[in-house]
């Protein structure tokens, strides 16, 4: 077990007198390179006591169907694996106060990684509480995130050199260890998951699309894109007619893949020197890195007080410029502006659950453009994207948003309504791209 990835939360000591081992799980719903899982079971091992892996099914802000139905789905099979190894898997709904509860029962408590601010406040809560000990384990980063910056960071350079140096030591092969008290000590069927999932008081209007969760569909995406676009990414990424990233966002985000093992994989077909790999390992790591950064040591990340002060300055500067499109909330959701590639945008998110890169920028650009209090923008792109994209509610999200109003990035020439902040127009959209296709995909329909 590498010791840098376990974080004991509080000073308390294991109870062997307790029934099982307690691996409360919430961002991590996979088997392979999940550390916190193997932890789980070495300890299991050594105490001689079967582990209860345990969900807690809860509603959160904006949730809605498509997010529930992906989070259904690759809880089923998680359970199936954890079964297949001898483990216990339990959901039961409600807040997560709950594990405090089958904490009575346990020797000790471990959990996987999550640095948003309730994730943070949950896990400290709990182990405030805890009689026993309570062990987090860095299961959502290659490089755990403290050795890398252990205070706020102003530019992805910054990280950049540290990421790319730390990762050899970090790249390793996974296994988890063969259970060795494999004793039954509750069960629970499919339908009852199922039924927890259908009384949760969520959106349905918000459908579930053709992406479909789990830890088995995240890794044929993986190798699909190893072998047919990794090769072009550094060219193609950004072009939104090609479908050339690698779609895994929503499976990092719920957990069913380790960014370890996408690098494992990737490195084991192709050199860290190839220039496709390098832009690749730079998004997926200096930037999801960074982003973790962001949100653990920014408090107001889902805020536009996040923003740096020459951003805000030159945004209030011009916030009086004309604007020759206003918008409301409502016509940006229906994706029912003048302009066709944002419209197309918007829809793409609502229809798939997932918009192309490149035009998150160009769409969050756009919304402060046609927005007549920037701040205003600012809290509708977190609402739009946090409800339609499978992958919201991440930091990535907030990074990319706030990144939008000049976070993390340089002041650019001035210009009417952005002032400094970079621009992005229609026009060079279409200088850099054939739009032509991705409009057709995505045309009101
Ligand atoms: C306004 C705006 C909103 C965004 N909202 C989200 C969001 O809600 N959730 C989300 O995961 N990403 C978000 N991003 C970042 C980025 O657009 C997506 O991560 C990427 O498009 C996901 O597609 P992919 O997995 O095919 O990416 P790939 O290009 O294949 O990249 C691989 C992985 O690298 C990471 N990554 C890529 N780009 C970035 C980035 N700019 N910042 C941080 N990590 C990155 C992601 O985990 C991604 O899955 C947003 C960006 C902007 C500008």
């Amino acid at each position: 077990m590498e010791e840098k990835r376990i974080f004991k939360f509080n000073k308390k000591t294991i109870n062997k007198n307790q029934k099982y081992v307690l691996y409360w799980i919430q961002n991590s719903l996979r088997l392979k390179y999940n550390y916190a899982l193997k932890f789980a079971i070495e300890k299991a091992n050594i105490l001689k006591k079967p582990i209860l892996v345990y969900f807690v099914l809860k509603e959160f802000p904006l949730g809605n169907l498509r997010q529930y139905e992906f989070l259904r789905q690759g809880i089923l099979e998680f359970k199936n694996h954890l079964e297949n190894l001898g483990a216990n898997f339990l959901v039961e709904k409600g807040d997560f106060d709950l594990v405090l509860k089958k904490a009575q029962n346990a020797c000790l408590v471990i959990c996987d990684c999550g640095y948003l601010k309730k994730q943070r406040f949950w896990r400290e809560k709990i182990a405030a509480s805890l009689q026993t000990a309570f062990y987090e384990i860095e299961s959502d980063v290659l490089i755990p995130l403290k050795l890398v910056s252990s205070k706020k960071v102003t530019y992805a350079f910054q990280i950049r050199k540290k990421v790319f140096d730390l990762l050899a030591t970090f790249v390793k092969d996974f296994y988890i260890p063969e259970i060795k008290n494999k004793q039954k000590i509750l069960e629970q069927s499919i339908s009852e998951i199922d039924n927890l999932f259908n009384s949760l008081k969520i959106d349905k209007k918000v459908k579930p699309t053709i992406f479909i969760g789990g830890e088995s569909q995240a890794r044929k995406k993986l190798l699909s894109f190893i072998e047919k676009k990794l090769r072009f990414y550094k060219d193609y990424r950004n072009n939104p007619a090609k479908d050339y990233q690698s779609n895994l966002s929503p499976y990092l985000h719920f957990g069913f893949i380790s960014d370890i093992e996408i690098v494992k994989l990737v490195l084991d077909r192709f050199s860290i020197k190839n220039e496709n790999v390098k832009s690749f390992l730079n998004e997926l790591l200096v930037w999801r890195i960074l982003a973790r950064i962001f949100v653990l040591y920014e408090k107001n990340y889902k805020s536009w007080r996040c923003l740096p002060e020459w951003a805000v300055q030159t945004l209030d500067l011009h916030s009086r410029d004309r604007r020759e499109y206003l918008y409301d909330l409502d016509t940006l959701e229906k994706g029912q502006t003048h302009d066709p590639y944002w419209n197309a945008a918007q829809k793409e998110m609502v229809l798939t659950g997932k918009m192309h890169n490149y035009m998150r920028m160009y769409w969050a650009k756009k919304v402060i453009e046609w927005t007549s209090d920037w701040r205003k923008a600012f809290k509708w792109l977190i609402y739009l994207n946090d409800k339609y994209e499978l992958d919201g509610r991440d930091p990535n999200g907030y990074l990319g948003i706030a990144w939008s109003f000049g976070k993390f990035d340089r002041p650019w020439f001035e210009r009417p309504i952005f002032g400094k902040i970079r621009y992005l127009s229609g026009k060079s959209l279409e200088k850099k791209f054939d739009m032509l296709p991705y409009l057709n995909k995505f045309k009101d329909s």
